[in-house]
C-alpha cells in the first residue's frame, strides 16, 4: 500500500489535486542545491556557474515536453497561483486600450467555475475597472460553446479558461475555445489554468501543429504533479504582451524579478520528464511535440478511479458523480451523498487515516458550498454532501478496496444521525431505495 506513516499513523492519500508527495527521483535531483549547489544562479564567479546551467537546462526540457517551444517562453513563478495573476494581471497592464475600441473597459471571459486563482483576480480586476464574463456551466459542468461566442466582443481583452476542474476533473475543450478566439480577433489572449492537466492530458504548444498551438499563456505548478510546493510557471508565447507584476532584478528576462528556486525548477523539469516520459495520450511515442503523457499511467489512473467509483455506486443509494457525464480527468471523482455533510464524510475518513477533500483545498476549512457545485445546481441536500478522491500513480487497488469498504459504512452512520435523511425514511420519494 501507498502508505504514509506521520507519527506513525497509517494514511492512505487520496487528495492528490490538492497537492502531490515529491517523487523520490525529484527529490534526488533536488538535493545537490540545498547542498554543495547553493549558489545563485545569476552570480558570475565559476561555482554559480551549474546553478545557472541547470535553471536553464531545466527550461529547455519544460519547452521541449510541452511542444519544443522556445526555452524563453517558460518563465518560472513561485505557483499556479502566481502564474495566474501575471498572466490576467500582466496582460491588462500592457494591453489596455490596444487592439480594442475606444472602450476604456478591457472585457475578460472566464468561466464560473475556475479556481480562485483565476476568480478572485477577475473580481480585483473588475475593481480596477474591468468588465468580467463569467460563463455558466450546465449539471455536467460543461461550458455551451455558444454561450462563449456570444460573449466575445470588441472590447475582450482576454479569455481565461482553466484546462481542467480541480474538483470535479471535467475538462474543458481548450483546442476548439482558443481556436474560436483566435478566428473571431487573433489579438484576444487567451490564457488557460492547466494546472490540474500538465502531465495528466496531452498539451503540445507548438505554434505549427501543437493542440494548444492557439493558446498564448499556461499556468500550471510543481506541486500537482510530484515536485514541491513554491515552483511554478507560466508559458508565454512569443508576441504576447504582458508587463511584470513582480517589479525588481532582470530574473526571467526581466519578466519576473526574484532570486530563482533552483531546486524547484530543477524539480518542476524532472518532475515533469517522469510525468510524461514513457509514451503518448495516444498509445505511443515519446515526449516532447508529439508526446502526451504516460499512457499506461493514465490508464492506470482511470481503472483505480472507475472502480472506485463504481464500487460505491453499487452500496450506497443517493448518490451521485459529479460531472459524470462529462469528460473528466481519470485521477477524479467527486461524489454527492444527499442528507449528509461533506466535513463529516471528511472526518470519518480521517478517523480511518484515508485523507480527501470535501472541495478544492483551499475552501476545505470554510463551510461555504462549492462555487462549482453551485454553478453546476447540484441540488442543495448534495452540494453539502460532496466529497473529492483525486488518486495519484502511487495509490493502489488495495487502497481503493478498502476505501470501498469503509466509505459506505461511513455514509450509513452519518445518515443515521441526519435529520433529512430521517425525514426521507419517514417520507420517502417515489423510487427511493429501501432506508
Ligand atoms: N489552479 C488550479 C486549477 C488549481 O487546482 C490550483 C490548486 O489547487 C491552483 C490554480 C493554485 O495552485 P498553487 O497552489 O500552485 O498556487
Amino acid at each position: 500500500m501507498n502508505i504514509k506513516t506521520e507519527n506513525e499513523r497509517k494514511i492512505i492519500y487520496v487528495d492528490n489535486n490538492a497537492t502531490t508527495s515529491v517523487a523520490p527521483e525529484v527529490f534526488e535531483a533536488m538535493v545537490p542545491f540545498f547542498k554543495s549547489e547553493y549558489f545563485n544562479p545569476s552570480s558570475v564567479y565559476n561555482e554559480a556557474l551549474f546553478a545557472h546551467n541547470s535553471v536553464e537546462k531545466s527550461r529547455e526540457k519544460i519547452a521541449h515536453l510541452l511542444g519544443d517551444v522556445d526555452p524563453s517562453e517558460i518563465t518560472f513563478t513561485s505557483c499556479a497561483t502566481e502564474s495566474n495573476n501575471m498572466a490576467i494581471f500582466g496582460a491588462i497592464r500592457a494591453n489596455s486600450n490596444v487592439n480594442r475600441s475606444q472602450s476604456s473597459q478591457p472585457h475578460i471571459i472566464t468561466t464560473a467555475v475556475e479556481h480562485p486563482a483565476v476568480i478572485q483576480v477577475c473580481r480585483e480586476a473588475e475593481r480596477y475597472g474591468a468588465k468580467v464574463t463569467f460563463l455558466s456551466v450546465n449539471k455536467n459542468g460543461e461550458l455551451d460553446i455558444t454561450e462563449f461566442v456570444r460573449a466575445l466582443n470588441v472590447d475582450t481583452l482576454m479569455v481565461s479558461i482553466m484546462h481542467a476542474n480541480n474538483e470535479t476533473g471535467v475538462i474543458f475543450p481548450i483546442e476548439e475555445l482558443s481556436r474560436i478566439t483566435k478566428e473571431t480577433n487573433p489579438n484576444i489572449i487567451f490564457h488557460t489554468d492547466a494546472t490540474q492537466t500538465v502531465g495528466k492530458l496531452k498539451i503540445d504548444l507548438n505554434s505549427r501543429s501543437g493542440n494548444f498551438r492557439y493558446v498564448d499563456l499556461l499556468s500550471f505548478s510543481g506541486h500537482k504533479l510530484h515536485a514541491p510546493k513554491g515552483v511554478g510557471s507560466l508559458f508565454i508565447r512569443k508576441g504576447t504582451a504582458i508587463r511584470p507584476i513582480l517589479i525588481g532584478g532582470h530574473q526571467e528576462r526581466g519578466k519576473r524579478a526574484g532570486t530563482e528556486n533552483v531546486a524547484g525548477i530543477v524539480a518542476l523539469a524532472k518532475a515533469m520528464e517522469l510525468s510524461l516520459e514513457s509514451g503518448s495520450e495516444n498509445g505511443s511515442g515519446s515526449a516532447g511535440a508529439s508526446g502526451g503523457p504516460a499512457y499506461k499511467e493514465l490508464l492506470y489512473l482511470k481503472n483505480l478511479r472507475d472502480t472506485l467509483e463504481s464500487s460505491i455506486i453499487s452500496k450506497v443509494p443517493f448518490l451521485e458523480v459529479n460531472g459524470a457525464k462529462a469528460k473528466r480527468l481519470p485521477n477524479t471523482t467527486n461524489l454527492s451523498c444527499h442528507y449528509i455533510e461533506g466535513e463529516g464524510i471528511l472526518y470519518q475518513l480521517n478517523s480511518y487515516g484515508i485523507c480527501a477533500s470535501s472541495g478544492s483545498a483551499c475552501t476545505s476549512g470554510s463551510l461555504d458550498p462549492s462555487h462549482v457545485l453551485k454553478a453546476m445546481k447540484i441540488p442543495f441536500t448534495a452540494v453539502h454532501g460532496s466529497i473529492r478522491f483525486s488518486l495519484s500513480r502511487y495509490n493502489t487497488m488495495e487502497e481503493i478496496n478498502y476505501i470501498s469498504k469503509v466509505f459506505p459504512e461511513i455514509v450509513r452512520n452519518l445518515r443515521r444521525l441526519s435529520p433529512y435523511w430521517n425525514q426521507e425514511k419517514d417520507c420517502p420519494r417515489e423510487g427511493a431505495p429501501a432506508v
